[in-house]
């Protein structure tokens, strides 16, 4: 079978289930091999992303006590804190003054917070002109709980006070037999993945995460893979993948670590697994500076960030830091060009070494009132997603159009044109308005982008207008999903 597998990889078909288990039998360098091909085939370019910001945990008390968790206080327990405003500005400001571009924001699950806490603390952070990636799914749940309101209702409240999109925290392994036995009372693996396929029909792009080397098995490891594809594949929602190695310090669960080799294989393998998450991230916050470079040969495109500030894996008394100046270094190092991202995946700086994320997003465009071609509309809260010449996400479901010549984008500057906050889209063949009457995909794509698609044979069924945070949207183009 291990054959077989290697061949399909090579020829860029699907694995199935059984043979996604099977990859932990090829040894290391087989894996990384063949990891650092799709990286490749994915990311032609020579290049590594990261993003400047800072992990802002905005209370540090939870009823959920996880096992696995060093970070955390009980309620009424010494050390608990809950973030001031003024206890944040100062963050903020350097933030800024840094060059980031947003705010991780995560924290411990509550029950003295009410959800206009939240509103008001990312309200605060985006007065900044940071974005805000906050607010994993186990937070979503207890608010949603805690409140009554359903979990898009939720959702919809904290994108109303700014929410840009969700990080990926809370998965550690999506199997209840784990779940139940690492953090009983935080949300199942269905909950999770239910936050996330909410966060995606509202347009809110989230990362996944998995926290390994625990009490999970080879084949629970590679269920919570393959739950992540199969969402997915429903809702294109998932910007990038980062897994991650359980640190025992500190923690009631306890342990040893998964070393370096254990780290390696499991990113190739969720590299060769999640053939439809574009980004895999390394993790230098648990692996350090150097197992991070070598990560880069086994599948991953994306160094994570400058974490400014990082308090949860700093509570198991791991505390590998790096600037932002060592970080280019080190992907330079490697081979490769490193470039700025923000949160949303959807921004590459172009430019070279020493840019900043301030200079990329300077300031909000002057609104554009003469579209340069049917269809762009003018934008007035933020600026184009892509940067001239940059490929965007048709690239990434295998229908590649050709690159805009240098220097041309599909839209003017200030125009919402095939930006990175394109999205793609289950849905139901039956929802109101829908032409489809079989499982499709939907795609906010660049004016003219269609086309392309059509020419390789992509059957278009219609398109219409979509309410999204961010005002309505371009057309959305419905074409045939071939799976
Ligand atoms: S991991 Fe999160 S939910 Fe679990 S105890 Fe720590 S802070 Fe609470």
């Amino acid at each position: 079978m291990l054959s077989t597998i290697i061949a399909k990889i090579e020829a860029g078909a699907r694995l199935l289930p059984k043979e996604a288990l099977a990859l932990w039998d090829l040894d290391l360098l087989t894996l990384g091999r063949l990891a650092n091909r799709v990286r490749v085939r994915l990311h032609p370019e020579p290049q590594v992303t990261y993003v400047v910001d800072r992990n802002i945990n905005y209370t540090n008390i939870c009823v959920s006590g996880c096992r696995f968790c060093a970070f955390y206080r009980p309620p009424g327990a010494p050390g608990g804190y809950v973030l001031s405003e003024a206890e944040l500005a100062p963050k903020l400001q350097e933030t800024k003054d840094l060059g980031g571009s947003g705010i991780l924001l995560q924290g411990g699950l509550n029950p003295d917070l009410p959800l206009s806490y939240y509103e008001n603390l990312v309200k605060f952070i985006r007065q900044y002109g940071l974005r805000v990636h906050g607010f994993s799914p186990p937070e979503i749940v207890f608010l949603s709980h805690q409140t009554g309101l359903s979990l898009t209702q939720v959702l919809e409240r904290l994108v109303s006070a700014g929410l840009n999109s969700i990080p990926g925290g809370g998965a550690e392994i999506l199997v209840d037999r784990v779940r139940s036995a690492l953090s009983p009372r935080k949300c199942t693996a269905a909950q999770w993945l239910e936050v996330m396929a909410a966060a995606h029909r509202l347009g809110l792009a989230t990362t996944a995460t998995m926290m390994f080397g625990h009490l999970e098995t080879l084949a629970e490891r590679t269920e919570h893979l393959l739950k992540i594809r199969d969402l997915q594949d429903e809702t294109r929602g998932f910007t990038a993948f980062i897994p991650w190695s359980f640190q025992p310090g500190g923690t009631a669960l306890g342990g040893e670590t998964a070393g370096s080799w254990e780290y390696l294989k499991t990113l190739a393998v969720s590299r060769l697994v999640l053939d439809n998450v574009p980004n895999l991230q390394v993790s230098w916050v648990t692996q350090g500076a150097k197992i991070a470079q070598i990560a880069l040969s086994f599948g991953a495109n994306d160094f994570g960030s400058t974490m400014l500030e990082e308090n949860v894996v700093a509570a198991t008394g791991v505390t590998f830091r790096l600037s932002e100046t060592e970080i280019r270094r080190l992907i330079t190092s490697a081979g490769y060009e490193p470039r700025i991202r923000d949160h949303g995946y959807g921004s590459v700086a172009e430019g070279g070494r020493g840019l900043a994320a301030k200079d990329y997003y300077p300031q909000p465009p002057s609104p554009t009132s003469e579209p340069r071609s049917t269809g762009c509309q003018p934008v007035q809260h933020r600026q184009d997603a892509c940067a001239p010449g940059q490929k965007c996400w048709e690239t990434r479901i295998g229908l590649n159009p050709p690159l805009p010549p240098a220097g041309q984008d599909a839209c003017a500057p200030g125009q919402r044109g095939w930006g990175g906050e394109l999205e793609g889209r289950a849905e139901e063949p039956d929802s109101p308005g829908s032409p489809l009457k079989s499982p499709h995909l939907a795609i906010i794509a660049r004016v003219g982008a269609h086309e392309d698609f059509l020419r390789q044979g992509v059957r278009y069924v219609g398109g219409r207008r979509h309410a999204t945070p961010f005002g309505e949207s371009n057309p959305v183009h419905l074409f045939e999903h071939q799976g």
